[in-house]
């Protein structure tokens, strides 16, 4: 059987039905940039930018020129591998003097949330263009303030939204937004994962902001705003956490939190520091989308319903990866003046819902959104 998509068309032989995705999977940014590549510093080398450093072999427009870390030997270590020469190693401490380094043009704050905004700031009075991981802050005045900072310095702010530049769910976006399901009814999404160490940084509120909403429940939250492409007018929240659990005497472990879009779509969605989880759902008046695992590093897989049919979308083999993508996209529009798909201003439309989520919860009561 065959059906039509509006950008391809699809071969179908039945349920399980394998097919390529479609336009929505290619590079994000096709603008004029010319043919250099920026210097990025990374500031902070734990685990996530143990994953993003190997990246910049598949860049076009970006290399890792500069380290930031408490700890100089691991910074030598690192020099080492990425070839980063010594004159680009900082601490913490002589952070600052990054603004008299003409081989850094970007700052990529890979720190501990809490103190994303601290360093943001002190990018930003550098001369620095920034990334910043998410959450952006941890509090929605904290996002104000960073985004007040680069703009004053004249300088890009993007957060580090990795999922915006990873083909299956640019795809996902695409099949949802273009009306391929029908009308969008119902959006599911669930993230957690079963924290360990008691002693992380992740449980300390100081350092995180809050538990697994800051952290992994975030990724519900921008499944359900990008997928839809709409922003909640209202949310509703319960938390559940065990006090008495040595790991959550500070922050939060599961909150379910439901988000109501103007359109009527509703989403319904899970954070968790409990127990595994990483998919959403999509179910419209014609059809739905799933997606498992959703956003994870690679191996994203994608299943379509459409009438009598079940169709998994795979993405090509060549796609540019989710990493790589996110890195040029900042490069490119700092060259070409473009902003990025996902400035601070998106890190700060999730902040103040989070912030919405958590009051919900507290005051057990729905909360309405400000357009
Ligand atoms: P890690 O704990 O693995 O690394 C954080 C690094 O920050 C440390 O290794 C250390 O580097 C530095 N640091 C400075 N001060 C402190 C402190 N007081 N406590 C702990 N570390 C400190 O964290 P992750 O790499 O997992 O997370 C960092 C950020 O990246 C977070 O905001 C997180 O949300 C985000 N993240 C994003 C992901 C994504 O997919 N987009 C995935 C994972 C994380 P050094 O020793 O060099 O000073």
């Amino acid at each position: 059987m065959t059906f039509r998509s509006s950008r391809r068309e699809l071969l179908v032989s039945g349920a399980g039905a394998v097919a390529a995705l479609g336009a929505g999977a290619g590079p994000v940014f096709a603008g004029q940039a010319d043919g250099r590549k920026l210097g990025y510093a990374i500031v902070g080398l734990g685990m996530y930018a143990d994953v993003i450093l190997p990246r910049f072999a598949e860049c076009r427009h970006s290399r890792v020129t500069a380290l930031v870390s408490g700890s100089r030997e691991k910074a030598l270590r690192y020099a080492a591998q990425y070839g980063v020469p010594e004159s680009g190693l900082y601490s913490y401490e002589t952070f600052d003097t990054i603004r008299d380094n003409p081989e850094v043009d970007i700052v990529y704050v890979i720190l501990p949330n809490g103190m994303h905004h601290e360093y943001t700031l002190r990018a930003a009075a550098a001369g620095k263009h920034v990334m910043c991981e998410k959450p952006m802050a941890n509090t929605a005045a904290e996002a104000e303030e960073m985004i007040a900072a680069c703009r004053a310095a004249g300088r890009k702010l993007m957060i580090g939204y990795r999922s915006h530049f990873e083909p299956a769910n640019r795809e996902a976006m695409r099949i949802v937004r273009e009306g391929e399901l029908g009308r969008p009814r119902i959006v599911t999404a669930e993230t957690g994962f079963n924290i360990g160490d008691p002693t992380q940084w992740r449980l300390n509120r100081a350092l995180a902001g809050g538990g697994s909403m800051m952290d992994i429940g975030i990724y519900s939250l921008q499944a359900a705003r990008y997928l839809t492409g709409e922003e909640p007018v209202s949310v509703s929240a319960v938390e559940s956490t065990d006090r008495s659990d040595v790991r959550f005497r500070e922050v939060e472990d599961t909150i379910n939190f439901q988000l109501t879009f103007p359109s009527g779509v509703v989403a319904n969605c899970v954070s968790t520091y409990g127990s595994n989880h990483n998919r959403y759902r999509v179910v419209g008046t014609d059809g739905w989308l799933d997606a498992e695992p959703a956003t994870a590093y690679n191996g994203n897989r994608l299943r379509l319903r459409r009438g009598r049919e079940t169709v998994e979308l795979t993405p090509p083999a060549l796609a540019v990866n989710q990493f790589s993508g996110q890195l040029d996209h900042l490069s490119q529009c700092v060259m070409t003046g473009a902003e990025p798909i996902v400035a601070g201003e998106e890190g700060l439309k999730d902040m103040r819902i989070i912030e919405a989520i958590y009051r919900s919860a507290r005051e057990g009561r729905a909360v309405t959104l400000q357009a």
